[in-house]
């Protein structure tokens, strides 16, 4: 579980970032409901947009554990900001990486690595969420392209995103076997964005409708295979959900430095409230938490970059359950103990707190993760 001296390095510079440059825009990009541009081209002049694509395509040639670090820290001052990046870094472009063909990745990564073109992935429909498969978005072969119909929603970058990875039932009568990939530009004809949504939390990645009205997409941009997009989801499930928990770790870590900081120094009854045993138990079970946190998401994150994405269905779904029930936890807590101020947005824990639930919502909802623990410990074939 120990950090390379690389890793360490990169922790530290994403640190300053994030406390410098990061930190004092969350207030605004989560009022004002925008894309955290800023931060975003200066982790692109870091080459971290594409941080696990091989140098050749313009990426910095990392792991999973470095795109945890990344995250933590980027979610510890800023879940909006971490959510934007790790949309396009880990959702588009890992994928792309994984499965394009040599052309798609000639094509896509780099601009998309330069931050040319801003990416995303489009999975849910207003009538599929947790059961995907049940997706209606219709790819129809017609010559040398396909034409999709149908809606996504809750996609995240999608008011401003260039390039997305969208799922299609090319074959319905197959059900999952009937999924196919796509590449998406927002240039194609027949791609228009619907509305953008207001939301509790992760205000500043702006989440969107994308609907497909007879949009050509040509035939070399299936991703993975016809009727292979089941294959392709299961690819980066696994690895999507590290970060996810990586990103509740780094929240909730936030979220307990500041409290631990007020606690020291806010004085009621003559002492620092940090003195009393109901505050002291409180950052007692959040530091046991981070740390649990700390240790099953870089578990995951180690299982990947040692290829072990079969192997880690459980380790994936623990990581994403423990953390976000940990960070709902200490968000929660640490509004607590800074008491009437944590409910004020001068604080950031009131932000914290709102930003903690989607991650028991998103990428796969808590009861879908108990779902999948239970499948893998009972060895039951016929669930999620
Ligand atoms: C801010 C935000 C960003 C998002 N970004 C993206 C994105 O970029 N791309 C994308 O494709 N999607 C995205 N999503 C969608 C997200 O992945 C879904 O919201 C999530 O998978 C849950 O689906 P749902 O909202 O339709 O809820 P539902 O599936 O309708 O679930 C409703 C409730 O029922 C429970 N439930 C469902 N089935 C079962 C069952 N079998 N047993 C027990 N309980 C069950 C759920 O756990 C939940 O509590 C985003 C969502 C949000 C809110």
């Amino acid at each position: 579980m120990e950090f390379t001296d690389e890793q360490r390095m990169l922790r530290e510079t994403i640190r300053q970032l994030a406390e410098k440059e990061v930190a004092p825009l969350a207030y605004e990009i989560d009022r004002d409901e925008r894309f955290p541009v800023e931060s975003f081209n200066k982790l692109r002049d870091m080459g971290l947009l594409g941080i696990t694509v091989p140098a050749d395509y313009g990426g910095a040639g990392a792991g999973y554990t470095e795109m945890c670090i990344v995250t933590e820290e980027l979610s510890a001052v800023c879940l909006s900001t971490a959510a934007a990046w790790g949309t396009h870094a880990c959702l588009c472009i890992d994928n792309i990486r994984r499965n394009g063909n040599e052309a798609q990745l000639a094509k896509y990564l780099p601009p998309l690595c330069r931050g040319e073109w801003i990416g995303g992935l489009a999975m849910t429909e207003p009538s599929a969420g947790s059961d995907v498969m049940s997706m209606r978005l219709r790819a129809e072969r017609r010559g040398d392209a396909y034409v999709l119909n149908g809606t996504k929603i809750f996609i995240s970058n999608g008011p401003v995103g260039d390039v997305f990875v969208v799922y299609a039932k090319t074959a319905p009568e197959r059900g999952a076997h009937g999924v196919t990939a796509f590449i998406v530009e927002n240039a194609f004809p027949g791609f228009q964005r619907g509305k953008k949504f207001e939301k509790m939390g992760w205000r500043g990645s702006p989440t969107g409708e994308l609907i497909f009205e007879d949009c050509v997409v040509p035939a070399e941009n299936v991703l993975g295979g016809e009727n292979r997009g089941a294959l392709v989801l299961m690819s980066g499930l696994n690895t999507e959900r590290v970060c996810l928990g990586a990103m509740s770790l780094g929240l909730a870590r936030g979220a307990y430095e500041c409290a631990l900081k007020y606690a020291k120094e806010r004085v009621q009854f003559g002492k620092p409230i940090a003195s009393f045993q109901l505050i002291q138990a409180k950052l007692a079970e959040m530091a046991m938490l981070i740390e649990l946190s700390r240790l099953i998401t870089y578990k995951g994150a180690k299982m990947a970059d040692m290829g072990l994405h079969r192997e880690m269905n459980l380790t994936a779904s623990y990581a994403k359950l423990f953390t976000a029930r940990a960070a709902m936890k200490i968000t929660t807590e640490a509004v607590q103990v800074l008491g009437g101020y944590g409910y004020m947005k001068e604080f950031p824990v009131e932000r914290m707190m709102r930003d903690a639930k989607l991650q028991q919502i998103g990428g796969g909802t808590d009861e879908v993760q108990i779902m999948i623990i239970a499948r893998e410990i009972l060895a039951l074939k016929d669930q999620v």
